[in-house]
């Protein structure tokens, strides 16, 4: 088969059984690879109702046809489960180079299934498939540990690792790799904790066969070229994501003091200019990527590295928890990745605490100590005692609708989340298409899906019409590209044209796909984890998709947007809108009829069998 590694391994950790499958070609075909395998085998394997902690979860590591190939940026792999922090479908990608070695091993897929009796890590060496004693490992932190394992093992080996946080199941727990890059939501990395695996060693040197490598090279450097000619290219060199903290701040998108407000005075502090010239080591990118947007940084004051802080470090840990000075952010953002934390749900967490504890919500004495927003040793004390589980870390680990939960009173509407998942770093009180966007996330209020912010700008912050056509069309876009290994910067941030891939999928694979096929399949996906929701929570449903009510009862208080909300009223029309557009009845769930004009029949069977009304 052409583009793929050609196998699945499938590592079973509690009886120690490995097993090289070949790679179904109708299953290449079908559902194209990364984010549809992963959404496929979940469905067709998992039991619904399971522990998303137990032994019968699988953690998935899948990357699609263009991954390792010398199509540009196609460095991308995904982690899926079923998620411990919402309960549903859990999936979260990452760049660096794994994915690529991961192909040059021979494998699409990695499930990991069971649960290792001991701490191991997973060693492979092509075909050589071992589970190792981790004992020496446990306990380190995610970036270290990625530094021992290459000690030991070669630096051609390709490791990603988890932290402490994931030792300890913080729900939150992230996946990491290449020195500072996360495969961060839905707690991809407490399924590995739980699995007692502390990382994945992958060294490969087998080659990817390709249907046309002529042609493949000519398209290639013809896309290379056409990345290297546009405009904004070195501006989103020289910053990254880093670049956009002013911009958002200057709309009035920027989340501030826990989400509310959507400006911070004081952000110019978090300019990326001011990062590169105060911080900046090397810039520094993903396999095969002609934009690289990392920014590896020494954070003087603290003396530590860190890849970043990105955007979402910045809105979620400067904007949010209220530290205007980079150097602080850099390095509260180091502090998190070594954790192993996700830095979005960590600082809505810590946001979160700290508003609960200005409003008395939560004491002293249930806190341990004085927290304030703006204060370093505050949001250390927090992280570290959440990470250790201790005291009212204990609480503040499980997520900030648990702990909403347990505070009580208004503290509900300052859980800041949809479905269990953290808000990413955008408020989008006034941007209706974004927050439909971040509302109906498969994943939870995630801004990997669709990310509509410009969009609202361009039509108009108080237009309904059209909205939840822009987000059904992004929510197929954007995760078309966690199908195909590749990574989707360039078609967003320098506006590489889309129509390169459906024609480089077919030299790669072979596979005579059109852009409506692959948008088709990408729908299908989105279909399927929706049905994956249905299927675990019988009462799941549009109660499921609103926002926190902070959204549309409480005003913006400060900044370009102060005094709106969103009232709750355009939250159903655009709920309306979107259901009719995917073809979904009133409650958001997918029709009989929608489920098999997209070839979902097996969909419809089994939520009869659960006892589904379709
Ligand atoms: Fe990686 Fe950034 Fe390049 Fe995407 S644009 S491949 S995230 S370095």
């Amino acid at each position: 088969m052409y583009g793929y590694g050609g196998n699945i391994l499938r590592i079973n950790l509690s009886t120690g059984e490995i097993k090289k499958q070949p790679l179904d070609e109708v299953m290449a075909r079908e559902w194209v690879g990364q984010r549809g395998f992963i959404a496929k085998i979940l469905w067709d394997e998992l039991k619904p109702g399971i522990d998303p902690l137990g032994p019968e979860n699988k953690l998935i590591m899948s990357t699609g046809p263009l991954a390792g190939t010398l199509v540009p940026a196609g460095g991308k792999v995904s982690f899926g489960a079923k998620s411990p922090a919402t309960g549903i479908y859990g999936e979260s990608c990452v760049g660096g180079h794994i994915a690529a070695e991961m192909k040059y091993a021979g494998y699409d897929v990695i499930i990991l299934e069971g649960q290792a009796s001991r701490p191991s890590y997973i060693y492979i060496n092509d075909d050589q498939v071992e589970i190792k004693d981790a004992a020496h490992l446990w306990g380190k932190g995610a970036i270290q540990t990625e530094k021992a394992l290459k000690d030991e093992l070669g630096e051609e080996f390709q490791i990603c690792t988890i932290g402490p946080a994931g030792e300890k199941l913080v729900k939150y727990a992230c996946i990491s790799h290449d020195f500072g890059r996360q495969a961060g939501r839905t707690g991809m990395g407490t399924v590995m904790g739980s699995k007692n695996i502390k990382a994945i060693a992958i060294y490969g040197s087998k080659s990817i066969p390709l249907a046309d490598l002529p042609a493949t090279v000519a398209k290639a450097k013809e896309m290379l070229q056409g990345c290297f000619a546009k405009e904004n290219l070195n501006e989103w060199q020289d910053y990254g994501t880093a670049g956009v903290p002013c911009w958002a701040n200057s709309i009035g998108a920027f989340p501030t003091r826990n989400f509310q407000s959507s400006y911070l005075e004081g952000n110019e502090t978090l300019d990326g200019k001011l990062m590169r010239q105060k911080m900046l080591v090397t810039d520094k990118g993903c396999f095969g990527c002609p934009s690289p947007c990392g920014k590896y940084c020494y954070v003087p004051g603290y003396d530590v590295y860190v890849e970043g802080p990105e955007y979402e470090t910045t809105a979620l840990i400067g904007g949010s928890c209220v530290f205007t000075d980079i150097e602080k952010v850099g390095y509260l953002n180091y502090l998190c990745d070594e954790l192993g934390l996700d830095t979005i749900s960590a600082g809505n967490v810590i946001g979160f605490a700290m508003e609960c504890y200005e409003k008395g919500v939560i004491t002293k004495e249930q806190v341990g100590r004085e927290i304030k927003f703006g204060d370093v040793e505050s949001f250390k004390f927090l992280v570290e005692q959440i990470v250790a589980r201790q005291g009212i870390g204990h609480i503040l680990a499980e997520g900030v609708k648990y702990a909403a939960e347990q505070f009580g009173g208004d503290s509900i509407k300052y859980a800041i989340q949809v479905k269990g998942l953290e808000w990413s770093g955008y408020e989008s009180r006034s941007a209706p298409s974004n927050m439909l966007a971040y509302m109906t996330c498969d994943l939870g209020a995630h801004h990997s899906r669709a990310w509509s912010v410009t969009h609202d700008i361009a039509v108009g912050r108080k237009v309904l019409e059209g909205k939840a056509k822009k987000v059904v069309d992004l929510q197929h876009i954007r995760p078309f590209f966690d199908l195909i290994g590749c990574c989707r910067l360039q078609w967003v941030e320098i506006g590489f044209e889309l129509e390169h891939y459906p024609e480089v999928c077919r030299l790669v694979t072979g596979f005579d796909y059109s852009q409506e096929e692959l948008m088709q399949i990408s729908e299908k996906v989105w279909n399927l984890t929706r049905a994956f929701a249905w299927r675990e929570i019988a009462d799941f449903g549009r109660q499921y998709d609103y926002p926190p009510a902070r959204f549309y009862e409480e005003a913006v208080t400060t900044g370009p947007n102060a005094g709106d909300f969103i009232p709750k009223e355009h939250l159903d029309k655009l709920l309306d809108d979107y259901y009719q557009l995917r073809g979904w009845d009133k409650n958001g769930l997918p029709t009989k009829e929608k489920l098999n004009s997209l070839g979902l029949q097996f969909v419809v069977e089994e939520l009869l069998k659960q006892g589904r009304k379709l």
